[in-house]
């Protein structure tokens, strides 16, 4: 695999040495497992634990609650960009640190915070979010969840599918309605270890296999007044504070898989020979693999100039939605050609490139799907609906 982007990106001497040590540990200790994880249809806890021991989960959170205070996003970029490389899309540590832990960053009080970062970062504790409902996902205010006040505490009833760490996670920031009116949704801390908390179905995908994806259930879930995180009623406005990041996390993971894939395909179309000659020598390989290079190289720079965006708290909800759409489009497209030029072992589920294709898909449809995208963009070029998009 050549090395990537072809286009020279601006890292600190820092963030090199951190690129070189994260691949050592992606490809000697975490690829070599991906295969048996992919079979389980879960990656064994132990994998996190293991990236927090390295001090891997959660690179922001402060040095107090057992963190590396790492707020500078071009690291977590570079430890994304390193996992898709090695392990692949599947390999979901970076929803628990960036788009789940960044809730109890924001929200939780100190007491919340001390008792649930340690193990976040140290990875006994993986966590989900659960929003999305058998009925409802891109439309978040018409979830069904309830959480009543009992005044001593909360109760908590209702279900969530398609949740991330599903199966395997043991702490989940659940939205639930709080009030009668549309919108009025409350954020809320819940272990899986709580009575009334259930598991549903381990839902079985058509790709990312080794990322457990499941129902939660709640019935009569009694909560603590204290497992309220942020304010009650600020839901959605809690929610759209973090989603620039969370869709940004989105594209980084898009890019880096796109990038995987080329630079497998490169070195295939060199090695595979048809009519006397390697196949990447026909006009059409070259010509296919200039028109992503030149795609994928302007993508990158827009990813980054994002990335640096965000590190200054700057970035804007349209410029995210546009890094999230145009690179998972660019991402399908990417594979689908990748996956052309394996010929028939392209469609071999041994071959990596054909995996790929299955876990690409999906990220055209989760962080808020692609239409969703496109109408944050377009209104903010001022057109149609000017209701604000609703986070989901
Ligand atoms: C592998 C996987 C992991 C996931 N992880 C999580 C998780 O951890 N937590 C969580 O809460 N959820 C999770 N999800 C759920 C995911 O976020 C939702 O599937 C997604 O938001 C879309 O919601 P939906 O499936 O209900 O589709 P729907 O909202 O029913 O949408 C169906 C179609 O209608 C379109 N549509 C809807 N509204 C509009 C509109 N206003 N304008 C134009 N088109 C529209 C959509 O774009 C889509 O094409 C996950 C899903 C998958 C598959």
């Amino acid at each position: 695999m050549t090395d990537f982007p072809a286009l020279p990106r601006a890292f600190t001497p820092e963030q090199i040495q951190f690129r070189a040590s994260v691949r050592r540990l992606m490809e000697s200790e975490f690829a070599p497992q991906t295969a048996r994880w992919r079979e389980q249809g879960f990656v064994d806890p132990a994998a996190m634990t293991r990236l927090g021991a390295e001090g891997l989960l959660l690179l922001w959170a402060e040095e107090d609650y057992g963190g590396l205070g790492l707020r500078d996003l071009r690291f977590v970029q570079v430890l994304q960009e390193e996992t898709v490389r090695a392990c692949g899309a599947g390999f979901f540590h970076n929803a628990h640190s960036m788009l789940v832990g960044p809730y109890l960053d924001h929200f939780a009080t100190p007491e919340q915070k001390a008792r649930w970062l340690p193990g976040a970062v140290s990875g006994e504790v993986i966590l989900g979010i659960a929003m999305t409902e058998p009925d409802t996902g891109s439309d978040l205010a018409a979830i069904r969840t309830k959480a009543e006040d009992m005044g001593d505490h909360w109760r908590l009833n209702g279900a969530k599918t398609f949740i991330s760490y599903g199966v395997t996670g043991s702490l989940f920031v659940v939205a639930a309605k709080t009030g009668t009116g549309r919108g009025q949704i409350s954020l809320f801390l819940v272990p899986s270890d709580a009575p009334g908390f259930s598991r549903g179905q381990h839902l079985k995908k058509i790709g990312l296999h080794e990322q457990d994806t499941g129902e939660i259930l709640f019935t009569d879930l009694r909560l603590p007044k204290d497992a309220l995180l942020g304010q009650e009623g600020q839901g959605f406005a809690h929610m759209t504070k973090l989603l620039a990041v969370e869709r940004l996390m989105s594209a980084i993971t898009s890019q880096a898989h796109a990038q995987t894939a080329f630079d497998l395909t490169h070195q295939y179309l060199l090695d595979r020979r048809a009519f006397g000659k390697p196949i990447g020598a026909f006009q059409n390989s070259r010509f296919r693999m200039a028109e992503m290079r030149a795609k994928l190289d302007a993508m990158q720079a827009f990813v980054d100039a994002c990335v640096l965006e965000a590190n200054e708290g700057a970035l804007s909800p349209e410029a995210s939605a546009a890094a999230k759409y145009a690179t998972s489009v660019l991402e399908g497209e990417v594979m689908d050609q990748c996956l052309q030029f394996h010929g028939g072992m392209g469609f071999m589920e041994e071959t990596r490139v054909a995996r790929m294709w299955t876990d690409a898909r999906i990220a055209r449809i989760y962080a808020g799907t692609n239409e969703i995208m496109l109408e944050i963009i377009g209104r903010s070029l001022g057109l149609g609906d000017p209701r604000p998009a609703k986070p989901q």
